[in-house]
């Protein structure tokens, strides 16, 4: 797919920002579990979080293929951060964004989009994920007010978060029909947040617990309209995956970049292990994955830009790509052989962040049931 002026200028700046301010510093961020705020604010100056909102709102006013080139450059770089930007874009903002009133939109996109404030998205549960309309978290309406309870569960950005929208039962007969969401800030009374530490992968990512205790909400909180929240949650989700199906893109490119200049710098048997077969053959395999997730996650993107649908496309698009990054960052810690098995390189962290992305918006077997389903139908 041949790039515009534009995208490639877009590209160009997010990966000087990636090689100056991110690509040193990946690793001990992701040692220490550290959420890097400042270089966070800083994606926010160049644009990259407000990539979809339009400009009147204080966004770039750009398309999903911008989005998810821009999410593939960053994760070649650090996954963390790349959640970091599809969460806040796609998940909290991209939530608010299309179904907000105008009055939440004002207050609050343009401060989402320069990245003044960060946005969280609360769906999953301590008991459901999948399930997802199985959720137990409530919100019960008394009077002009709504009573808030419940847990959400690895919500990212759930503890740095200045604006979270969040789902919750408002009609239990109704099942899927009666699911709302609502808006949150943080520091209101009965809601708080306990951090989720040690992951596996994603380390430098903000995972947190959201408890609601009786926390009092209006109808100027309701975000879209009552008893729509899960069809709406469901649209999130399509967009949504076009992102971390981007960010399996990018982990892809830096398994691959990081195994090209290894295997040509590594000697074996007297020469470089770049002129081994048996190595060739898996860089070979992961350049012609990289070219297709590439390619189906930028036709997802496409389709979402002409207002077509792809929720079809979109789940095949995060399926292969995040499968695929699996495969690649795998192949690529055997052909760094035992350094590959240390921090030394960072092929280990590829292989720990490829794997959250065959479980988040929708686990591998999730998007095989959408994607069967649509054949089926
Ligand atoms: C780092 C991280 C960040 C996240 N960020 C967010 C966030 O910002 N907001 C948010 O709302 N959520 C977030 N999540 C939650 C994530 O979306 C869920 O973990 C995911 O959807 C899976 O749900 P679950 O963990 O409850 O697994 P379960 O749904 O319990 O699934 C367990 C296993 O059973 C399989 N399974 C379930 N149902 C079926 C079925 N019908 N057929 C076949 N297999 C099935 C699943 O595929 C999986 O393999 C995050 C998770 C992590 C780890």
């Amino acid at each position: 797919m041949t790039l515009s002026e534009e995208q490639t200028l877009l590209v160009k700046s997010v990966r000087d920002f990636c090689e100056k301010k991110v690509k040193p510093f990946a690793r001990q961020w992701d040692k220490e579990q550290r959420f890097p705020k400042d270089v966070v604010r800083e994606l926010g100056h160049l644009g990259v979080l407000g990539i979809v909102v339009p400009e009147a709102l204080g966004g770039s006013g750009l398309g999903y293929v911008e989005y998810a080139l821009v999410c593939e450059e960053v994760a070649r770089y650090d996954g963390s951060l790349a959640l970091t930007v599809a969460s806040h874009n796609g998940l909290g903002s991209g939530h608010l964004g299309t179904f907000g009133t105008d009055a939440q939109k004002k207050k609050f996109m343009p401060m989402l989009a320069r990245g003044e404030i960060l946005g969280a998205w609360g769906l999953t549960e301590p008991g459901s994920g999948s399930d997802s309309a199985g959720m137990k978290t409530t919100a019960v309406k008394q009077g002009s007010k709504w009573i808030l309870n419940g847990t959400k569960m690895f919500i990212t950005q759930g503890t740095v978060a200045g604006c979270y929208v969040v789902l919750a039962v408002t009609n239990k007969e109704q099942r899927h029909r009666g699911i709302t969401a609502f808006m949150l800030e943080p520091g209101m009374k009965g809601f708080t947040t306990r951090p989720i530490h040690d992951k596996l992968g994603m380390r430098s990512s903000d995972t947190a617990e959201l408890i609601f205790e009786n926390v009092e909400l209006t109808d100027e909180h309701v975000v879209g309209e009552v008893g729509s929240g899960f069809i709406d949650t469901m649209k999130i989700l399509d967009r949504g995956r076009i992102s971390i199906a981007a960010l399996g893109v990018g982990i892809i490119r830096g398994a691959l970049e990081e195994s090209l200049r290894y295997s040509k710098d590594r000697q074996a048997f007297g020469k470089p292990i770049s002129d081994f077969q048996a190595i060739q053959w898996k860089l070979a395999a992961m350049a012609t994955d990289y070219e297709a997730a590439r390619l189906l996650t930028l036709r997802a993107a496409a389709l979402a830009d002409a207002k077509q649908p792809f929720s079809k496309e979109a789940s095949m698009a995060k399926l292969f790509a995040s499968e695929a990054a699996m495969r690649a960052a795998t192949e690529a810690v055997q052909i760094h052989g035992g350094y590959g098995y240390t921090q030394e390189f960072p092929v280990e962290r590829y292989l720990r962040d490829a794997k959250l992305l065959e479980i988040g918006e929708g686990t591998s077997e999730v998007q095989r049931m959408v994607i069967a389903r649509h054949l089926l139908a």
